[in-house]
């Protein structure tokens, strides 16, 4: 049929390019150590990054919720499906990043990528008077919102505080906002956030903080980048994902209650779609616990020290690691072909370590990326920095 023969025409095209992505399957759970495609394998992929994605506090937190709640909703959040659980979490993740904000309130989405479409639409108010200011190396979802909203996008330079200077200067849009991922997920560096929010004060504009990868690992306490850089002001709007650190799924934004009530109105990727079962919510106030807790802080410590120890122990020639502070630690190769087949040496061994290629990443920066977790230990960290070391001399 042409229309299939279409589609085969266009993935024979991914495969010459080396862009066919496969997935694999996990039989255990989530850990540093598992069994997938029926290998056991030492992984350093997840967004785990606090090792609660199988704790058995939060595990156990679920049961839990499954027997108070059941295993769904049953409708969305503005007919009936609106639970007690979901009320819980939200007062709690209020209460913990209050210090950050003015007058907070938190409202949980689904996911990450709903919340992102969400808020950005939800404060795009009066359309065609709002200007979007998105930065270059944005996650797809801030991506899309930025699309979706129907505003006009400008892109600004990665981590370029002077040319969002003057794209805010120009505009005369009456409504603005800025969106930046706060640690950016392939290279792990971080935005300049002070400065990015100081210029949102100046121009009276939403600085939108997506902290997927800092809520829970970044922060003395765990409030990810706010705490960070110890950020506070009544423009921020802050997106934190629930699935990475948090271990469990979904996400929240957090801002002045005027924001929040306003996404509950007007957010579609809020209101047309089924809430997440309650259980989930139930999990969540555990897994809070865990990271406001000494539980966390300790955890925290330790995976700061795995970090420190990777820089130490890598010793990299010809490729090239992004300076991160951060768990997120990207080693770029180069060509498609190199980065994959670095990836398959290491499976080879062993170890799991995903390649990642355009258009995640920029052409010719296809790389490793490692994500480190605090469920790792220094053996698993050290036996990992060998086989890079190894690898590289003989690539
Ligand atoms: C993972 C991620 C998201 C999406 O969150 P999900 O809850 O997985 O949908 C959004 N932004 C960034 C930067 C992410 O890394």
């Amino acid at each position: 049929m042409e229309l299939l023969n279409k589609l085969d025409t266009h993935l024979q095209l991914l495969q010459d390019k080396h862009q066919i992505r496969q997935r694999r399957a996990v039989e255990t759970p989530c850990a540093p150590r598992l069994t997938v495609d029926g290998r056991d394998m030492l992984a350093f992929c997840s967004n785990d990054y606090l090792g609660l994605a199988a704790h058995p506090k939060v595990a156990a937190a679920m049961h839990e919720g499954v027997d108070l709640y059941g295993a769904g909703s049953g409708a969305s959040h503005l007919i009936s499906g609106h639970s007690r659980a979901h009320v819980q979490l939200e007062e709690r993740l209020a209460e913990f990043l209050a210090p950050h904000l003015a007058d907070a309130r938190a409202l949980y989405f689904c996911t990450g990528y709903m919340a992102n479409l969400g808020v950005i639409t939800g404060l795009a108010v009066g359309d065609r008077n709002t200007e979007v200011f998105s930065e270059s190396l944005n996650h797809a979802s801030l991506i899309d919102g930025g699309r979706l909203s129907r505003t006009t996008l400008k892109v600004y330079p990665h981590a370029d505080v002077a040319a969002l200077e003057s794209m805010l200067a120009d505009s005369t849009a009456s409504n603005k906002i800025v969106v930046t991922d706060s640690l950016f997920s392939m290279d792990g560096d971080l935005a300049p956030l002070p400065q990015l929010l100081a210029l949102c004060e100046r121009h009276g504009a939403w600085l939108i903080v997506d902290d997927a990868h800092g809520f829970g690992a970044l922060g003395e306490n765990g409030r990810g980048a706010l705490e960070h850089f110890n950020l506070r002001s009544p423009n921020l709007v802050y997106v934190g994902t629930l699935g990475k650190a948090a271990g469990v799924g979904g996400a929240f934004v957090a801002a002045h209650s005027s924001v929040i009530e306003t996404l509950i109105q007007r957010a579609r990727p809020y209101i047309f779609t089924t809430a997440a079962p309650p259980a989930l919510a139930h999990a969540l106030l555990a897994s809070l616990d865990i990271i406001a807790g000494a539980e966390g802080r300790e955890r925290r410590a330790h995976l700061n020290a795995l970090i420190a120890q990777l820089d130490d122990g890598l010793r990299l020639q010809k490729w090239q690691r992004i300076p991160s502070i951060t768990a997120v630690q990207a080693i770029v190769i180069g060509a498609n072909e190199d980065a994959m087949r670095a990836s398959a040496a290491l499976w080879e061994q062993g170890i799991w370590v995903g390649g990642i290629r355009p258009p995640t990443v920029p052409v010719g920066t296809a790389r490793l990326r490692v994500t480190l977790s605090a469920a790792h230990t220094a053996q698993d960290v050290a036996q990992l920095v060998e086989a890079l070391n190894a690898l590289e001399r003989r690539s």
